[in-house]
């Protein structure tokens, strides 16, 4: 035993402690300390059972992540608890396993070597590891369908999901849901227990060849079609596979290969680096943890659009008032009905009760005038994407606001300083930049302006956690990080298309890469209007001669907007799904020939670089201005805000991940072919001859 587990007494029941702050998480110490507990219980002749407990708010809620990181990187073999599990397995007392909070991964896979498991009412239990690119490594995948068969073995493994208590009980997980004080339960429990088959010796519930057979086929499919492209759910099957048609402990071995395999692959690798990535946005090189943070508990809004609205929602989820602010009643009512809508369908759907709907729609007030934004403590600025609009609404709040209130604005392009530069405190403004719909994409990207005030920041970083969400400090540039990003890659997708491949070929190599959706099938539900408002904004920075796509100017005067008037790239019938449409095709080819540009058939691999790399050339640019902190922080917006796949860590990792070398010879073969908008970024012709990574350039 050790300072991480501690075992007292209570009568005759060795009660084992679990004490690892904050999560009681499998570090090294813990399995050390447990086996020593086991080895003291079973030479105690006063014990007669144990009772193992995590202390603090949960029981073993995992693995410890960053031992998995050191195992992805081959840098260890990676957690090995077998020993451990055998050891608690054959102890000869019973030895009662009492879970409260979670008890996922890791945790379980302990918790299923004991000979009893007890549980909270509100206790929660899972196999998670699939979000990290493996598979349950402990025995999980053998020890779970013998007590909760294989069926539901492989939903849990597949899904990750966790299940609760009372799930747990009618699946076999645990032997009873504990009312009151688990400890004593526990106790009263262990005293009483008689130890019967083993789980690694059971078998009736592992089913036969034909009986099985649907439920593997049923669960592949359900892994192809929730977690496309990855291999971890797969893997996972297998190894449940050979649960039902191996001896334990060989089932056991098999487990391990595959484990071994997927610690070693880039999935892993990439979805690690997602984890830790998106927990290293919040710490900024100059902001201290101890920097102050301004209270934010009511909000105030200007504009009711599209935006406004969903902003409302996300702070009245969160419990701040909000009062919302457009230019007549009628827009105020659009915008509450949208609202409205919205929180009917989550109560339709059993997101939450009616109550909890009501007080949230209550918590948004409505005004045409700035009544109410006087004690706001932050307001934010939703209104129309236009420069002299946004500092004419900047003006009139600055006579309102209260001297702390943050001034922040949703702008995607619009330079942030300027539109501060009107008021008398441009220290207290901010981006925040929420992506659509605001109330449900978890990304916002917080822009720090020349002379926003670093209580601002840390401000606004403690505030996006509070509403749920990932708040990425980015520096102020055209565009910021993801839409900076986004022009190039959308400009080359349309490029793409007049050079021959059609919008559905270049939004199928796209989504077969991994890709949330295709980028047509992004404009259209985003609106066509919107960035062709963007382009008016910065139209005086286009260059003479240098290639511009030719096709989207003239959809917007064809009154093509995308999904809200029905045709776009796509044509749309009864719901959003894209229709490819010949009228588009031929509207591209004419267009295409006209302007004497070549067209051929382009294959989905050259697609897929053309628009990956361009990103990945973008962000090497951002990164090397500084405007972006990291490369793994430019990671976390693609991933949360714009759909880029987890499993391949993000457009920086992806690149590391293939080779720079590799990305930046096709980068220069690009810019011998298509010109001076392929020009490879410094950072990356550096990187790249330097044979280094993104990963390892930090601007923090
Ligand atoms: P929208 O057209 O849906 O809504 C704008 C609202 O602002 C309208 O209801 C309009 O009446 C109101 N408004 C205009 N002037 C006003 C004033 N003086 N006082 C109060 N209200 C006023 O637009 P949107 O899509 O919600 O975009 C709003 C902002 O958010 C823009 O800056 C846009 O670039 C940005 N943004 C949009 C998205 C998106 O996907 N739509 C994503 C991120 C950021």
């Amino acid at each position: 035993m050790n300072t991480l587990v501690t075992v007292t007494h209570s009568g005759g029941v060795a009660v084992v402690t679990i004490d690892n702050p904050p999560v009681n998480a499998l570090s090294p110490g813990v399995p050390e300390g447990i086996l020593a507990a086991i080895g003291a219980i079973e030479t105690d002749p006063s014990v007669v059972a144990a009772v193992v407990i995590g202390a603090g708010r949960t029981f073993i809620a995992g693995a410890d992540i960053k031992e998995l990181e050191r195992a992805a990187h081959g840098d260890s073999a990676g957690p090995e608890l077998h020993g451990l599990l055998q050891r608690i397995e054959d102890c000869p007392k019973p030895v009662v396993m009492a879970i409260h909070g979670t008890a996922l991964g890791g945790g379980l896979e302990v918790a299923m070597a004991g000979h009893f498991r007890v549980a909270s009412a509100d206790a929660q239990m899972g196999q998670p590891e699939v979000n990290l690119g493996i598979i349950p490594g402990a025995e999980g995948t053998q020890r779970l369908p013998r007590l909760v068969g294989l069926a539901a073995a492989v939903e849990m493994c597949v899904s990750g999901k966790s299940i609760r208590a009372t799930e747990a009980l009618r699946l076999g997980l645990i032997d009873r849901i504990i009312e009151g004080d688990l400890l004593s339960g526990a106790i009263a429990f262990a005293r009483d227990a008689r130890i019967g088959l083993r789980t690694r010796e059971r078998s009736d519930k592992l089913g036969w060849d034909a009986s099985n057979a649907p439920i593997f086929d049923a669960g592949r499919e359900l892994a192809r079609k929730t977690r496309r492209n990855m291999v971890a759910p797969l893997a996972a099957i297998d190894a449940l596979e050979a649960a039902a048609t191996l001896p334990f402990e060989e089932g056991c071995r098999r487990e391990r290969e595959i484990l071994r395999e997927r610690l070693a692959s880039d999935e892993c690798r990439a979805l690690i680096h997602a984890f830790f990535a998106e927990r290293a946005v919040s710490r900024i090189a100059d902001i201290p943890k101890d920097t102050p943070i301004l209270p934010i508990r009511k909000a105030a809004i200007v504009g009711a659009g599209t935006m406004g609205a969903g902003i409302a929602m996300a702070f009245a989820n969160a419990g701040i008032g909000v009062v919302l602010k457009d230019v007549d009643q009628a827009a105020l009512e659009r915008g509450m009905a949208s609202i409205r809508k919205n929180y009917e369908s989550s109560v339709a759907k059993g997101r939450f009760s009616r109550d909890i709907a009501e007080q949230r729609i209550a918590s948004i007030h409505t005004e045409t005038s700035y009544q109410g934004f006087e004690d706001a403590d932050l307001i934010v600025e939703a209104a129309f994407e236009n420069m002299e609009l946004k500092k004419r609404i900047y003006a009139e709040i600055d006579g309102i606001a209260k001297p702390d209130c943050v001034l922040a604005t949703n702008t995607s392009t619009l330079d942030i300083d300027e539109i501060a530069s009107i008021t008398s405190r441009p220290e207290m403004a901010v981006g925040l930049h929420f992506f659509s719909p605001a109330n449900v994409m978890r990304l916002v990207e917080i822009v720090r302006g020349a002379r926003t005030r670093k209580p601002v920041i840390a401000t606004a970083l403690a505030l996006a956690k509070k509403l749920g969400k990932v708040g990425v400090v980015v520096g102020n540039c055209r565009g910021f990080v993801g839409n900076r990003m986004m022009l190039p890659y959308m400009r080359e997708a349309q490029f793409l298309a007049e050079e021959g491949a059609t919008p559905e070929q270049v939004d199928a190599a796209l989504y077969d890469f991994g890709m949330a959706m295709g980028i047509f099938a992004v404009d259209d539900m985003g609106g066509l209007d919107v960035g062709w408002r963007v382009r008016q904004e910065y139209k005086h920075l286009d260059k003479p001669g240098v290639r511009a796509p030719l096709v989207l100017d003239k959809l917007y005067h064809m009154n093509r907007l995308g999904q809200k008037t029905g045709a776009g790239w796509y044509r749309y019938g009864g719901d959003r799904k894209p229709i490819s449409d010949p009228e588009v095709e031929a509207l591209i080819e004419k267009t295409a020939i006209e302007a004497g540009i070549p067209r051929r058939s382009i294959a989905a691999q050259e697609i897929v670089e053309r628009c990956i790399y361009t990103l990945v050339n973008e962000g090497a640019r951002i990164l090397e201005e500084g405007y972006a902190q990291r490369a793994a922080d430019i990671d976390v917006i693609y991933m949360t805000g714009y759909g880029f796949p987890a499993y391949r860590g993000g457009p920086m990792l992806y690149a590391d991940t293939v080779g720079l070398k590799n990305v930046y010879a096709r980068v220069r073969e690009f810019h011998k072919h298509f010109g001076e908008l392929w020009e490879p970024a410094p950072l990356l012709k550096r990187l790249a001859e330097s044979g280094e990574s993104f990963a390892s350039h930090d601007n923090s």
